[in-house]
């Protein structure tokens, strides 16, 4: 069993490897991203794809050709499932809020997030590594006071955490999200994309570090990735 690595490819779009080797892409927005430094073709060998919510940032046009050789478990909402049918990729699972899939002894949970989308109801996701490592992706999100109780039940290693403001939290609410998660890793995500997004993660930094002194942030420039 090697390490397992988290990889950022700009905005919120990670590339996860588990230990086992297997690999999952969650919001997978790689043309057209402007902070994502591979091309889709680089990352299509992609066994499972998880999505936060229907927003064009945080699913791109990549999906037919990540998920075109029909080995790839998708999962999202039911309804984004049925969205996806009907832009012709098919055989996406549809589970949600509270439920966690199994997929080669990986534990792929769906929880709650607050936001907006055409389709069901927006979320984050908490994997599980075969090595019990966890990984939480907020997606598109406000802070919300259970993320004291996801923090609580999950014992959270990893968090990736959006803190560009505007669409989402700001690096104050970001910081508290980090006091409430107490992750022992932090990555911040969602931030300088866009113009209106926050440039930078340096208020995020020296809040967390007065609010949740405990947890280690990890900026990552986009294609480097972090192994734990
Ligand atoms: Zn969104």
């Amino acid at each position: 069993m090697h390490e397992n690595s988290v990889r950022w490819l700009g905005h919120s779009t990670f590339e996860i490897i588990t230990g086992g080797g297997t690999k999952i892409l969650i919001d997978p927005w790689i043309t057209g991203n402007p902070r994502c430094p591979v091309e889709a073709e680089d990352v299509a060998d992609v066994d499972i794809v998880l999505i936060t919510h229907d927003h064009h940032d945080h699913m791109g046009d990549d999906l037919a050709l990540l998920t075109g050789d029909g080995k790839t478990d998708i999962l999202v909402q039911p309804e984004v499932a049925a969205k996806l049918a009907d832009m012709g990729v098919d055989g996406a699972t549809g589970m949600n809020i509270g439920g966690t899939v199994e997929i080669s002894g990986i534990g792929i949970t769906m929880v709650q997030a607050f936001h907006s989308a055409s389709a069901g109801f927006p979320c984050g996701f908490i994997v599980t590594t075969e090595d019990g490592k966890r990984i939480y992706h907020a997606g598109d999100t406000g802070i919300f006071s259970t993320m004291e109780t996801l923090g609580d039940i999950y014992d959270l290693d990893v968090a990736l955490l959006p803190i560009g403001s505007h669409f989402v939290m700001d690096p104050e609410q970001a910081a508290h999200a980090v006091r409430l998660l107490k992750p022992d890793f932090v990555v911040p995500m969602h931030f300088g994309t866009f113009p209106v997004l926050v440039e930078t993660p340096d208020a995020f930094l020296e809040r967390v570090a007065q609010l949740a002194p405990d947890a280690e942030v990890r900026v990552l420039e986009p294609g480097d990735a972090m192994k734990f």
